[in-house]
């Protein structure tokens, strides 16, 4: 068979596309092999994306959970930088609302188009895209659509093809198939620190973040504290109404610590009733401020019981422990909070034991909280 130079042509631009397709794999799968973060990963894409099918711009865009719309995950700007979250496609039935819709709902495979209006309105005889977009979805396995890549070619010399689209198409399964592979790691990565009942930190993760803060506040002369709290008379919350509102209670104090400490601040479920905090750059007297607050926050916002009218009177003990210098460990801080929090329940409970403070080679016990 003779091929003619048409032929020819057509045929070094498919495995040129081919070759590009197989680099932008390796990529890829390479990054997998050095088990990147998911925001790597779509660094790598996009780059990959530009540099392998020389799209101007390319955005990663990822099905927010319930499947309402989609959202630019990450992306590159008119002036290549990377840019987030700016923009946000809504799933409707609608057919031609978007095309990420069209795409979702089975409308349309993929979509793009190459504009030549503005070129052809100034009379300009030679027909240059001014801007040619493509959107391809982003799929797993069962053809499950998690999101979509769309390109552009912002006053590129050539038209978007069929074949273009076509790799962009089976890069973006392969992507797919690394973001899968890469939520479901960090999802393992996530339980593995999270106290399943409540979402808070676990006791593991609680001792590896307090040792680190505590080599932290050594090394920079900062200080830091640690507080514990055990829920009074917890025993008779589960003999009385059992242990699913015990469980509920639990959940209860879990949301309420967590929304009155602040974002660098740990709060971990260490036991059954149990808890944990920990607050960086907290000196002694901050931390009894915080206490004090803790337990008011307790107080004032009873859990309810179904069905009763009136909410159950529960009530936290509380041990704390500073560190303000010298040299400690995690056992010792624990031990001394542990100390403290008995010395409440002691007393009556429905309070905070005696502040135990590390400073130096002295533990001073700071009465009067
Ligand atoms: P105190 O004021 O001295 O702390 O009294 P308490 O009854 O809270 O103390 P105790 O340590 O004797 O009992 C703790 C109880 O917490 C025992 C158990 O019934 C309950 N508990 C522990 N873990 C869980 C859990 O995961 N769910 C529920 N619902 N209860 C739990
Ligand atoms: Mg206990
Ligand atoms: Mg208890």
């Amino acid at each position: 068979m003779v091929l003619s130079k048409t032929h020819f042509r057509l045929l070094r631009q498919r495995q040129n596309l081919l070759s590009q397709e197989v680099l932008m794999y390796q990529r890829v799968m390479e990054g997998m092999r050095r088990n990147i973060s998911m925001e790597a990963l779509f660094k790598l894409t996009i780059r990959s994306v530009q540099k392998g099918l020389g799209f101007k711009r390319c955005g990663i865009f990822l099905m927010e959970p319930g499947g309402k719309a989609m959202i630019l995950a990450l992306g590159v700007d008119k002036r290549g930088r990377f840019e987030r979250g700016k923009d946000r496609f809504p799933i409707v039935r609608r057919r031609g609302a978007n095309a990420f819709s069209d795409i979702v709902n089975g409308y349309f495979r993929f979509f793009f188009t190459n504009d030549l209006s503005s070129r052809q309105r100034k009379g300009d005889r030679q027909r240059v895209p001014v801007r040619s977009t493509a959107v391809v979805p982003i799929q797993v396995g069962g053809g499950k659509i998690i999101g979509a890549m769309a390109v552009d070619q912002l006053s590129a010399k050539h038209l978007i093809t069929r074949s273009d689209v076509a790799s962009l198409f089976n890069f973006a399964t392969q992507v797919g198939m690394a973001i899968q592979s890469l939520q479901a790691h960090e999802q393992i990565v996530r339980q593995s620190v999270t106290d399943p009942l409540t979402g808070l930190a676990n006791r593991r993760y609680f001792e590896k973040v307090l040792a680190e803060e505590l080599k932290r506040c050594e090394k920079a002369g900062r200080s830091c504290t640690l507080i514990l709290a055990d829920l009074d008379y917890f025993k008779r919350v589960n003999d009385v109404y059992g242990h699913d509102i015990g469980d509920e209670f639990l959940k209860h104090i879990g949301r309420l610590f967590h929304a009155t400490v602040r974002g660098m601040d740990t709060v971990a479920r260490i036991g059954g009733e149990e808890f944990a905090l920990l607050l960086p750059d907290t000196p002694p007297d901050s931390g009894k401020f915080l206490v004090q607050r803790l337990l008011r926050q307790v107080r004032e916002n009873p859990p309810r019981l179904p069905e009763k009218a009136e909410p159950y009177p529960l009530t936290v003990s509380l041990g704390m422990t500073s560190y303000c210098g010298g040299k400690t460990d995690p056992a010792k801080m624990l031990k001394l909070a542990d100390q403290s929090l008995y010395q409440a329940k002691r007393q009556g409970r429905d309070r905070v034991g005696i502040p135990q403070v590390i400073s130096g080679k002295k533990i001073l016990s700071s009465v009067g909280t």
